[in-house]
C-alpha cells in the first residue's frame, strides 16, 4: 500500500481496541507523539492492521517506534497519518513510568471541555489530547451486545480470505473476539465550570484484559476489570489521565473517546499547569 513519505520517530501513547474492517479485516487506531521533533506533536496513524503484522513491525504501548509515514488527506483531522506498517520498527521500550516521564510530562495538557468546544467550531482544532482527570465521579460496566451483524460480516469475509497480503504480511490472526463489557468513566477534567463527561475507555488493554478472562462469568469479569481500571487506576496515590481521541466522521467531531489511561504515582507526574 504506501511506500516511503516522512520519516518520524512517535512514542506509542495509544493502541486502541481492533475493529472490524470492511478493507483491512480489523484494524487499530494508534496515537502518540513525535520524539524527533522537538514539538510533541500527536500523530494518529490509521489504518494499522496490527493483529495481521508481521511480528517484527508489531509494538506496545511506550515502545518508541520508527516509520515512514505521509498525511491521510481523506481525513481532515491534522494529527492523522497513514503509516507504511512493513518500515515500522521498535527501537526503544519505556518500561517504568519514570522512563515514560520525561516524554509525557513535555506533553501539553488540555481539558475535555477545551477539546470539545474547539471540535465543534473548527474542523482543524486538535483531535487528540491529554486531559488530566480532577475528580472521577462514577462509572459504569455494561454488558457489551457483542458484533453487530454487519461487524461479524466483516470479521468472516476477511478471515476466509485471508486477503491481508494488501500489506505484504502472511500473518493470520485468530478470529477477531467481541468485548464482553463496556467502561465508561464519569469525570471532571480541570476547566473551572467543567459539568462533567462521559468517556468509554476503548484501549485495546481493556480489550486484552477480558480476553484474558473469558471463561470468567460476568460478574466476576466486572469484579476483576472495575478493580484494575477504576480502583488502581484511580487510586489516591496515582496521578490519573486521559489520552482523549475523537472520531473521523463530521456529526461526532465534538465526542472524545478515552484511547488510554496514564497512571504513574503521583509523585512522578508532572504538577497539573494548563495553558
Ligand atoms: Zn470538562
Amino acid at each position: 500500500m504506501v511506500v516511503n513519505g516522512e520519516r518520524a520517530r512517535i512514542l506509542v501513547t495509544v493502541k486502541a481496541a481492533p475493529q472490524p474492517s470492511a478493507k483491512y479485516g480489523d484494524t487499530v487506531c494508534v496515537a502518540g507523539i513525535r520524539v524527533d521533533t522537538g514539538e510533541h506533536d500527536w500523530v494518529r496513524l490509521y489504518p494499522v492492521p496490527f493483529r495481521w503484522l508481521d511480528a517484527n513491525s508489531q509494538f506496545g504501548k511506550y515502545d518508541i517506534v520508527e516509520l515512514f509515514m505521509r498525511r491521510r488527506t481523506q481525513d481532515s483531522r491534522k494529527e492523522s497519518y497513514v503509516p507504511d506498517t512493513q518500515s515500522i520498527r521498535v527501537s526503544q521500550h519505556l518500561d517504568g513510568w519514570e522512563e515514560r516521564t520525561p516524554f509525557i510530562n513535555d506533553v501539553a495538557l488540555t481539558t475535555t471541555c477545551r477539546l470539545m468546544s474547539e471540535a465543534e467550531t473548527d474542523h482543524a482544532a486538535p483531535s487528540l489530547g491529554m486531559v488530566s482527570v480532577a475528580e472521577l465521579i462514577d462509572f459504569t460496566l455494561e454488558e457489551h451486545p457483542g458484533w453487530s451483524a454487519e461487524e461479524q460480516a466483516k470479521i468472516d469475509r476477511s478471515m476466509a480470505a485471508g486477503e491481508m497480503d494488501v500489506f505484504g504480511t502472511s500473518t493470520q490472526p485468530t478470529k477477531l473476539r467481541a468485548p464482553r463489557v463496556k467502561l465508561r468513566y464519569r469525570y471532571r477534567c480541570h476547566e473551572e465550570r467543567c459539568p462533567g463527561h462521559f468517556g468509554q475507555n476503548l484501549d485495546w488493554e481493556l480489550r486484552a484484559f477480558q480476553n484474558r478472562f473469558h471463561s470468567d462469568s460476568i460478574g466476576r469479569l466486572k469484579e476483576r476489570v472495575e478493580q484494575r481500571f477504576v480502583d488502581m487506576m484511580f487510586s489516591p496515590k496515582r496521578s490519573t489521565s486521559f489520552f482523549m481521541g475523537n472520531f473521523e466522521a463530521a456529526i461526532k467531531r465534538s465526542k472524545f473517546s478515552v484511547l488510554g489511561v496514564y497512571w504513574p504515582p503521583a509523585g512522578v507526574a508532572s504538577k497539573v499547569t494548563l495553558f
